[in-house]
This record gives structure tokens, C-alpha cells and sequence, in this order.
């Protein structure tokens, strides 16, 4: 290796890291949701609705927790890229990001892999009370990784894999991988997919949560995608435009 060599295990423990303490809890805005959305699985008639299915968890409360147990997502286990150990996401959202993963692999010669998803109540104690997320996407019981929905990809550019938001924060990422394009069309192609930027720049006020283009979210269908990403909304705006 002629240039510097960079430990993959150490950028992708960077990658991790810095997804968990990038979901940094936004104080200054005062249009952060305070609500529950729910979004259903048939994406016929979204609404502001606890007996529906998904959703947008709040910061001021939890997922309630018989909704945790009563609506446990439909789970399909797979190792996680960085280190194989089991992780899960939901069925819908793991099966449409196949999807995405096969188109970019073989349109665009892009790998992109997962490196995390749905999370337990426990897991994301154990998150903060390891080090790892003081402050976080959320608390345990408020983090929208309970849902299965929220998924935590890294990219690979050159020699390894990174997420987005190490490439935008870490000095230390070579400026080849800081020029690739592989995250813009990444950005692209996501909404065809049913997937969004779940914390886009600029909407830190609703979503409570600063940038983290690392972060996708499964929203059930692309047009429910097209119709956030394409006009500059985030999931919280979109929601506040439907009737209830
Ligand atoms: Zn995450």
C-alpha cells in the first residue's frame, strides 16, 4: 500500500460511533415533534393515529410500550457489516433495501451495506450506559430504531466502507473518499425505494436531530418517499400535511 493505511476496523467503529453520537438532540428548536405519527403498513391513509401501524417517535415521549410489544416489527436477522454479529431489521424495510443494494450494485458499481437497525429498549440503554450515545436519537423507548425502520448504512468508496457522516466529519477521511459521488447518487436513487434521509440538513428544528444523511428510513412506498424527498420535507412536515 502506497499511501497511508487506514484500519477499516477503526473507521468503521468511527462509523459507529458517530452515528450514535451524530443523533445529537437538538435544544433550539421549539418545532421538535412532541407527538406519536403513526404511518401505516397499507400507506393508503396516513393519519395522526395510534391504532395505525408506523410511525415517527417523538422526543418528548417514548413508543408506548404495548406498542413495542403488541407491534413487535416483523424482524428478519442478519449479520451486521461491521463486526457479523446478528442484527435485525423490518421485513419490508430489509426486503426493499435488498432492492436498493442489488440496483446500486449492478447499475451504478456501488456496494452499500448495513451496519445497524432495529434496536431493543434494552439495546439502546446499553448504548448510553456503555458510552456510546449520551445523547442520542433518543432515550430508551424514544429512539425511532425501536421501529426497525431506521436503518444505519455505510458506503463503500476505494478500499472501505464508510458512513456519510464520517466522511462530512472526520478529517482524518481521504479527500478521494470526500469527492466521491457515490453518496449523491445514493441520495438519488433512495426515494425509488421507499426510502428517505430520515435527519435531513436544515430540518434539525422538526426532527430534533442534526444531519445524519446515515441514516435511512423504509416510509412503506416510493411515492410516500418521492413525495417527501423531492419536495425538501422531512417526515415530520410531510406528516403534518395529511389529514388526520
Ligand atoms: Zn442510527
Amino acid at each position: 500500500m502506497s499511501s497511508t493505511p487506514v484500519n477499516p476496523l477503526k473507521l468503521l467503529a468511527l462509523a459507529v460511533c458517530l452515528c450514535v453520537l451524530s443523533c445529537i438532540f437538538f435544544t433550539g428548536g421549539a418545532e421538535v415533534a412532541e407527538t406519536v405519527y403513526f404511518l401505516p403498513k397499507d400507506n393508503v391513509d396516513i393519519a395522526k393515529n395510534p391504532d395505525r401501524d408506523y410511525l415517527i417517535v417523538g422526543f418528548s415521549q417514548p413508543i408506548p410500550e404495548e406498542y413495542i410489544e403488541a407491534l413487535q416489527p416483523d424482524l428478519v436477522y442478519l449479520p451486521n457489516y461491521v463486526d457479523g454479529d446478528t442484527m435485525a431489521v423490518e421485513k419490508a424495510a430489509y426486503l426493499a433495501f435488498t432492492r436498493l443494494q442489488w440496483d446500486l450494485r449492478n447499475k451504478y458499481g456501488i456496494n452499500v451495506a448495513l451496519y445497524d437497525g432495529y434496536r431493543t429498549v434494552a439495546d439502546q440503554q446499553w448504548l448510553i450506559e456503555s458510552g456510546l450515545a449520551t445523547y442520542t436519537t433518543g432515550q430508551p423507548g424514544y429512539s425511532e430504531h425501536h421501529t426497525g425502520l431506521l436503518l444505519d448504512i455505510i458506503v463503500e468508496v476505494g478500499e472501505y466502507y464508510y458512513s456519510e457522516l464520517a466522511v462530512l466529519t472526520d478529517e482524518s477521511v481521504p479527500e478521494e473518499v470526500k469527492s466521491s459521488t457515490a453518496f449523491n447518487t445514493l441520495h438519488e436513487i433512495l426515494p425509488d425505494y421507499g426510502f428517505i434521509i430520515r435527519y435531513p440538513k436544515g430540518k434539525e428544528s422538526y426532527t430534533g436531530i442534526a444531519y445524519n444523511p446515515s441514516e435511512i428510513r423504509f416510509v412503506g412506498s416510493k411515492e410516500v418517499a418521492h413525495a417527501i424527498m423531492d419536495n425538501n420535507l422531512c417526515l415530520e412536515e410531510y406528516i403534518s400535511t395529511l389529514t388526520p
